[in-house]
């Protein structure tokens, strides 16, 4: 019997609502995750990710042994290697041909360690973060509108208003826990508004009251159009913009030039103008009014203007740093605020403070008393990686991330990987698309070892608090770069404790601010190790003597501003990087699925997430497929100027006509040709470096397939011979799905080679059909099913989930032996169809059966018959998705 032994408070390491855990260890020796009911950013509540994180801990495929050019070694030889070279190319080519580039995976101890070694002690600035690719956008607006990067509100304020208007943000797959407060609080109080702004029909619009499908990039008209507007109806809050405000004239200017009226918003836009006066409308008549942006308005080359065409709405109607009120950005990853804080960025200096004021530089400088202070902003991103592939950088340090995939225009980021003279790579993960390029190979702690602190997106600072020792020879990144640093030749890098770290962050953040700074930790400069360990959720800023924290910003109407006063930003509408055109006709729109994360180093691992969407895909239009004589399940080539990549077609109205969305999740370890990273092109926002990931020119074209198979095997398969192949880890099994463009003479012998490592004496049982082409092989072991292989020419191939259930059976009937060569289930019930709920494994077919079957006509008949959706509720959206096209259907 599994039984609770002891909890562990800890922190989720996957997205920004930064939900507080309960890790408890069982006595089979297994981790059961689930939400921490005292956490203030979830209240017990959790998402599939979440949940599944106990499967994501096994030590296969971690780095956990130092190793310098290839060769495995001590710590001690490995950071000497380190501090050796990049004390050589700093002499030899000054500290600006040497960079860090970081993740919002680190804990902000961590981040702190990497700022301070960079900027204080090498002397560059050339440190910057994988948030740049997330947030950064943000961060210049706020700076633009504030004076300081300040997220005004808090996550209640999302379910205490009327009109809550998601835009650029798919909260129901990407947020999940806070979608499902808002989602509580939408049925709590019904007449609570809620307005989605996406050209996609994602899950969020179930809760939607009015879904605007806009025209991509076409942000920057729909809010200057609502600037605009708002002010010829009267609804300015003179008082608070005179008192509090500046700028308004040229913003008004500028959005009555661009968006003079609202039915030329619409035609920009595309979409109706009803749909357009109902917006304004709202907006203009719910003062309770918080608009949630993420990173469809961040990842775009006018980003920055988007999020002040934003902000200036809130200002002009003075809803902002008030219950219920203001703009509200929601940064993907799990500490990219904690980065903001620290400095991580390369145009920040830390604790919010920049380089365009002397006096923070000095100020720094003499806190950390820094031997070779970095006195301008360093490389952005997109252009640390160019200026490698220029031999202006000489030397890279990646922590904890994989820009080989997650970069836009990915292969010149190998390229460059591939020509640096020195590439170090920091993670807890052996095989990533990135640490292959790596000269040095350092091996971190993973989520689950690691302590320290984290900064949720309303500016929440919770505790992660390890509950596994570290393994091997792992150590936090924490103590790998200040055991650098020192054997570099720098003093002040000899900490103790990750405790000992945050206290110097918070004195930082303290140093002569007075109340000038936004980012003050003053009330927990001098906290103790126990107190530290202890420590509870609080939002910053935490001023001396204060022990609870600040729920909003701005309540005084005081910004960070010489004058205090915030700014409004006269917004041009630019249009995106690249244009499409009769070569490259369609937008390439990337983004996430529910239960993966990133580039699936951890999410990957855990066989129920990998259920929802086990392949990845290309989502297009029924009338872009019927242009491009395209069909559901077919394998197409998305292509833009810069790569390609090779994906499995999904046909659905819920795409906008002329777009193509695909997820970013894929890397070179899971797929053959799925990085769509490739794809992108790497065009940027001028003010905030944020590369455009949600626009980018391509084609799409069928693949020349002349054979379709899938491949389930207990095994790891050869698909060297392979052209098209995707892989994912289910329970005791890996399931491949396959394509080529030549067909084999033999394929008992060419599925042989794919399983190599299988004992070539054991019997197969086979099928081969010449006439229609088909091949399909299966192979018990003492009555277990071991690997079976089904080849066709055509891509509808038997249903895999009833298949991949018999490998659970210890043995398998004689009666479905017969069945999986013929590839058909005993009955319907078997084939359970794709997963819904992850967290109970329901597939699609089993809930539509019992729909049908048990009249169900609610969530909750649902889970009271199948368990669907009663633990972490990440499925609920489809599931009344389901409950609606059964009724209908
Ligand atoms: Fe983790 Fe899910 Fe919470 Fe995000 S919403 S922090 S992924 S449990």
């Amino acid at each position: 019997m599994k039984q609770a032994m002891h909890i562990t408070k800890t922190t989720c390491p996957y997205c920004g609502v930064g939900c507080g855990l309960e890790v408890s260890k069982q006595t089979d020796g297994s981790f059961k995750v689930a939400g921490d009911p005292t956490h203030p950013s979830n209240q017990g509540r959790i998402c599939s990710k979440g949940a599944a994180l106990g499967e994501t801990l096994s030590l296969d495929d971690r780095l956990l042994q130092p190793s310098v050019d290839g060769k495995p070694c001590d710590w001690d030889h490995a950071l000497d290697s380190v501090a050796i070279r990049f004390n050589q190319i700093i002499r030899q080519h000054g500290p600006d041909a040497v960079a860090f580039y970081v993740s919002g995976q680190l804990l902000t101890e961590d981040y702190y360690v990497a700022n301070k070694l960079m900027k204080g002690f090498i002397g560059s600035a050339n440190i910057d973060t994988n948030s740049r690719l997330c947030m950064s956008s943000s961060v210049a607006g706020h700076k633009r509108a504030f004076g300081s990067d300040s997220v005004p509100g808090c996550y209640q304020d999302l379910e205490q208003a009327d009109l809550l208007i998601l835009t650029g943000s798919n909260l129901a797959w990407c947020h999940p826990v806070l979608y499902q407060r808002v989602l509580a609080a939408k049925k709590a109080r019904p007449q609570m508004k809620v307005i989605v702004i996406d050209p996609r029909r994602t899950a969020t619009c179930e809760i939607a009251d009015l879904h605007l499908a806009i025209k991509p990039a076409s942000d920057s008209f729909l809010f200057n159009g609502l600037l605009n507007w708002l002010h010829q109806q009267g609804k300015t809050d003179t008082r608070f913009v005179a008192q509090h405000c500046e700028g308004l004239q040229q913003a008004l200017q500028s959005a009555q030039w661009y968006a003079p009226s609202s039915a030329l918003v619409a035609e920009h836009c595309g979409l109706s103008n009803e749909s357009v006066a109902t917006f304004f409308h709202w907006f203009a008549n719910n003062t309770k009014t918080v608009t949630v942006y993420s990173q469809g308005i961040n990842q775009s080359s006018s980003g920055s203007d988007k999020v002040n065409a934003i902000i200036n709405c809130h200002l002009l109607t003075g809803r902002i740093g008030k219950p219920a009120m203001g703009p509200f950005s929601i940064t993907g990853q799990p500490n990219a605020m904690g980065g903001r804080e620290v400095g991580a960025l390369s145009n920040q200096l830390a604790a919010h403070m920049d380089f365009d004021q002397d006096l923070h530089i000095d100020l720094v400088e003499r806190f950390w008393q820094a031997e070779r202070m970095a006195r301008k902003p360093g490389l952005k991103a997109l252009d640390l990686f160019d200026a490698i592939n220029q031999g202006k950088i000489r030397a890279i340090w990646i922590i904890a991330t994989n820009p080989a995939v997650s970069m836009p225009d990915a292969t010149k980021v190998r390229h460059a990987l591939q020509n640096c003279e020195l590439v170090v790579v920091s993670d807890c993960i052996r095989h990533t698309d990135t640490t292959r390029y790596a000269d040095i190979l350092l091996p971190a702690l993973g989520w689950g070892e690691k302590t320290g602190t984290v900064t949720s997106s309303e500016r929440c600072i919770s505790r992660q608090r390890p509950f596994l020792p570290p393994p091997e020879a792992a150590r936090a990144d924490w103590w790998i770069l200040a055991s650098v640093a020192q054997r570099m030749g720098y003093s002040g890098f000899d900490y103790a404790s990750a405790h000992q770290i945050f206290c110097e962050h918070a004195r930082l953040s303290a140093f002569e601010n007075a109340g000038s700074r936004d980012f003050d930790l003053s009330g927990l400069a001098a906290i103790s190790t126990q107190q530290y360990e202890q420590f509870s959720p609080l939002q910053w800023p935490v001023r001396a003597g204060d022990s609870t924290g600040q729920a909003r910003l701005f309540e005084d109407g005081k910004f960070f501003t010489a004058n205090k006063k915030a700014r409004f930003i006269a917004v041009t509408p630019r249009p995106p990087g690249g244009a499409v055109n009769v070569d490259f006709p369609l937008v390439l729109n990337t983004g996430r699925v529910r239960d993966q994360w990133h580039t699936m180093t951890r999410s990957g691992k855990s066989p129920r997430l990998n259920g929802h969407v086990s392949e990845p895909f290309a989502e297009l239009h029924p009338v872009d497929a019927d242009q491009l004589d395209i069909r559901d399940g077919q394998i197409v080539r998305v292509q833009s100027r810069h790569g390609e990549a090779l994906l499995r077609a999904q046909i659905t109205p819920t795409q906008r006509t002329g777009s193509v969305f695909v997820p970013m999740h894929w890397n070179d370890q899971f797929a053959s040709m799925a990085a769509i990273d490739r794809v992108v092109n790497a065009c940027k926002d001028p003010v905030s470096g944020q590369p455009e990931f949600k626009h980018t020119p391509v084609r799409v074209r069928p693949y020349a397939a002349r054979w379709y198979g899938f491949v389930l095997a207990r095994e790891q398969i050869n698909t060297d011979a392979v052209s098209y192949w995707s892989r994912s880890k289910r329970q005791d099994l890996w399931h491949y799905e396959l394509a080529g463009e030549a067909t084999a003479e033999d394929w008992a012998g060419a599925a042989l080679e794919m399983l190599q490592s299988v004992d070539q004496d054991t019997q197969w049982s086979e099928m081969f059909d010449s006439a229609q082409q088909t091949y399909r092989a299966a192979r018990f072991i003492d009555g277990r099913l071991d690997s079976c292989v089904f080849i066709s020419p055509h891509f509808t191939l038997p249903a895999r989930d009833w298949l991949i259930n018999l490998f659970s059976q210890p043995v398998v009937q004689r009666s479905d032996r017969l069945r999986v060569l013929a590839g058909t289930p005993a009955s319907a019930q078997q084939d359970s169809g794709k997963t819904v709920c992850s967290c109970f494994n329901v597939g699609r077919n089993t809930l539509i059966q019992a729909i049908k079957k048990s009249s169900l006509t609610s969530t909750e008949q649902i889970g009271s018959c199948l368990q669907a959706g009663t633990n972490c509720g990440s499925c609920l959206p489809e599931l009344r998705e389901l409950l609606a096209q059964t009724a209908t259907g």
